[in-house]
């Protein structure tokens, strides 16, 4: 039965990252909208990045500003090192550091195999996998240069990278995304590795179906919802701010041991709903 009204918890919103810059790219939509307004109601002042909304990004910063929190609006495109570059330095010159990255930014292509073109194939590479590493590059950079200040984290840094439950679930006919997701498993844990002795954290959030633009087909009738709750036992469709709360808390210091993990947030999409009623 389609229940789409089931009431989400009621967020209590800490100021877990208070005196923090945060910088959250694709923030004017869907789930980087939430996470920017979570981080910002943290106690985070943000740069919410955007591609083509500029109007959606403001309206994003407002909210963030009313809740107490400072926010910039910058326009780059993630899969453009310029761009990347640019979008850094206005974010050092604005607010003389970063404390946090959410590399959010993406996109679908869909085709089957045999009909994508190398064109969509490298579309959908260059802003999911390619944005990730060109955001995360300049982060780490700084996280470096500036280290820890205890005042602000136990960590010098902290990224988080949105990938999604098709990092492990393949993907018939979105084969660009999912190859994306899994190149997104591998970058984030090898740089995890890499920057741990900078004391950088660097984890994943992996959401299943959450209600935004990109999979509105998905959920935006009722012979979709009701098709898509078979694939989720916890029965409703997965909130942008479901994944706005995960984000705060494994940005803050509440989640400071936490590095090269994947944080799975589906409602038991990965739980093998087909094998509920025994297999
Ligand atoms: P969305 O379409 O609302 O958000 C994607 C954002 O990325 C948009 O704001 C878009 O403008 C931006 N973007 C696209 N290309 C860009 C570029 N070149 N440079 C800068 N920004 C760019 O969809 P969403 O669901 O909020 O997606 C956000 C992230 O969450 C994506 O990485 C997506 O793969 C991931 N995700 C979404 C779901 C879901 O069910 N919605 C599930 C798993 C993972």
């Amino acid at each position: 039965m389609t229940d789409i009204s089931i009431p989400l918890p009621k967020c209590q919103h800490l100021k877990i990252l208070t005196g923090q810059k945060a910088l959250v790219t694709g923030g004017s939509s869907g789930i980087g909208k939430a996470v920017a307004i979570a981080l910002g109601q943290a106690g985070a002042d943000v740069v919410v990045n955007y591609h083509s909304d500029e109007d959606e990004a403001h309206e994003v910063a407002d909210t963030i500003t009313a809740a107490g929190s400072k926010a910039l609006v910058v326009g780059a495109d993630v899969s453009r090192e310029e761009d990347v570059q640019r979008m850094f330095h206005q974010m050092l010159d604005s607010f003389g550091t970063i404390d946090i990255l959410v590399a959010n930014a993406g996109m679908q292509q869909d085709a089957p195999l045999d009909e994508m073109t190398l064109k969509q194939w490298q579309k959908v590479i260059d802003v999911n996998l390619t944005g990730q590493f060109l955001c995360a590059r300049e982060a780490v950079r700084e996280f470096k240069r500036r280290g820890v200040v205890d005042e602000i984290s136990c960590a010098a840094g902290k990224i988080i990278c949105m990938s999604s439950v098709h990092q492990t679930i393949p993907w018939a006919g979105h084969v660009n995304y999912a190859a994306s997701k899994g190149g997104i498993m591998q970058m984030m844990r090898s740089i995890a590795q890499e920057v741990a002795p900078f004391r950088i954290r660097v984890n994943s959030l992996c959401p299943g179906a959450i209600r935004t633009p990109i999979n509105a087909d998905a959920w935006n009738t009722k012979e979709a919802y009701d098709s898509l709750m078979k694939l989720i036992p916890y029965n409703r469709i997965g909130e942008p701010e479901d994944i706005g709360r995960a984000a705060a808390w494994l940005a803050s210091d509440q989640a400071d041991y936490i590095t090269g993990a994947s944080l799975v947030i589906d409602g038991g999409m990965c739980l093998y709903p087909g094998f509920a009623h025994g297999g």
